[in-house]
């Protein structure tokens, strides 16, 4: 059967409402944004587009062109997760019901090209997109801090996913040309410009290394966050910090007796990776690419040694990338266990690396790996105003309250 459309649902007037989000690439900062750490991420040009119409049937349908699926639901549907695409935008209408929102029926499509499960945040991308469009749909307004901790707690909740806070505050707050400083504990940040010095004279490439170890993916994050809050925990005893964030790698040391060896070097991650973002900011406002490119490539041998969430294909993609001419450093992006690698190179030896690390690795193993030339794109909320969109959230940093609906 032909899948059904909106305009053939509704007749002639459909009144659609669009939203899109981009999908984004950490720069650095990995595991840090559960503890109260820094990232720095920014927004790159795939997006998720949703389209939003009122529906005659007084349901609630949620439709997937890539997946030609629909979900069909009353409002006053209590359904747990159905497993598939359709959690994420059911995870966001369910948070902003719980903060009283009452969207009258609707006929919602999402459609994009953020690349699935490659650790570009393609799931972040739905959830924000679909805020956005539920609330044009609804005429209610959020700040962007909330909006992005309400896709947070959808993906937490009803997804069961226990993601940290960076992919859904930069996919909504972030602004071409920038990159985003973002202190996950209040949630204050900086837009760093991305052509300072000789920052001007580079460019971002993503490689997907096409490789996902999804059976260990699960379990090997929890138990990593679990030995992680473990060793926090001993830190917060003893010397009284709130998280991660504000230990000191003495401090940690100090604990070493009263933690286990993976709590100790979980830590030992994200409190120097903590550093190594401070830094990258200091080297991006310098302008200063090669500092920034040591700097990725260190954070990786700490995700692939301390963190150990990096894969033998993930290892050989950096390992190959900081021996070509022009590439300044390398690391793996995203949760980890396969996924893609974030480059910083010369924009002039973008082609020939981008050849180059494709012929290594499909010799190494076989694998065509994509590659992917990025400038820092616009988050949704710059995309909305851009588009002279109704939908709105406020641009000030402050935490919202649920009586700003
Ligand atoms: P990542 O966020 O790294 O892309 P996740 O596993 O967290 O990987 O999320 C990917 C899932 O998000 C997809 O398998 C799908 O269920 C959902 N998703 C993301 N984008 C879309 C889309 N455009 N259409 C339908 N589902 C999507
Ligand atoms: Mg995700």
């Amino acid at each position: 059967m032909e899948p059904e459309q909106p305009a053939q649902r509704f007749g002639a007037h459909p009144a659609a409402l669009t939203a899109s989000a981009p999908g984004r690439v950490n720069l650095i900062g990995e595991h840090t944004d559960y503890t109260g750490g820094l990232v720095l991420p920014m927004a790159i040009p795939f997006q998720t587009n949703v389209e939003i119409a009122h529906a005659a049937d007084g349901m609630y349908t949620f439709h997937s062109a890539q997946f030609q699926e629909s979900r069909v639901m009353p409002p006053s549907d209590q359904s747990p997760a159905a497993g598939n695409w359709s959690d994420y935008s059911v995870g966001v209408l369910r948070e902003l019901q719980a903060l009283g929102v009452r969207p009258e029926p609707f006929y919602l499509t999402v459609d994009g090209n953020v690349p699935l499960g490659s650790g570009l945040s393609s799931s972040a991308s739905i959830e924000v997109a679909t805020a956005m469009a539920l609330l044009q749909h609804t005429g209610k307004h959020l700040p962007i801090p909330e909006i992005a901790l309400l896709c947070q707690r959808a993906e937490n909740v009803y997804v069961h996913s226990p993601c940290g806070i960076m992919d859904q505050f930069a996919i909504t707050a972030a602004t071409a040309g920038h990159a985003l400083l973002l202190n996950t504990r209040d949630l204050t940040y900086q837009l760093l410009p991305m052509n300072t010095g000789e920052l001007a004279g580079c460019v971002v490439v993503v490689v997907n290394s096409m490789v996902r170890h999804t059976v260990t993916a699960g379990s090997e994050y929890a138990q990593r966050r679990r030995e992680l809050e473990a060793g926090q925990q001993v830190l917060r005893e003893r010397f009284g910090v709130r998280d991660l964030g504000e230990a000191t790698v003495e401090q940690l040391l100090a604990c070493a007796g009263a933690m286990s060896a993976e709590s100790l070097k979980r830590c030992r991650h994200v409190i120097t990776e903590n550093g190594r973002v401070r830094e990258a900011a200091e080297a991006m406002t310098a302008g200063d690419a090669k500092r920034l490119g040591e700097l990725m490539t260190a954070a990786h041998a700490s995700e692939r040694d301390d963190f150990e969430c990096s894969v033998e294909e993930v290892d050989f993609l950096v390992d190959t990338a900081v021996q070509q001419a022009g590439c300044f450093g390398a690391r793996l992006t995203g949760g980890g266990f396969g996924g893609c690698t974030v480059n910083l190179l010369l924009a002039g030896e973008a082609d020939r690396f981008t050849a180059a690390i494709r012929q290594a690795y499909q010799e190494r193993y076989g694998i065509t790996a994509q590659t992917f030339v990025c400038e820092a794109a616009a988050g949704a909320v710059e995309r909305a105003a851009t588009a002279g969109s109704d939908v709105t959230a406020g641009t000030d940093v402050a935490a919202g309250r649920a009586d700003q609906l």
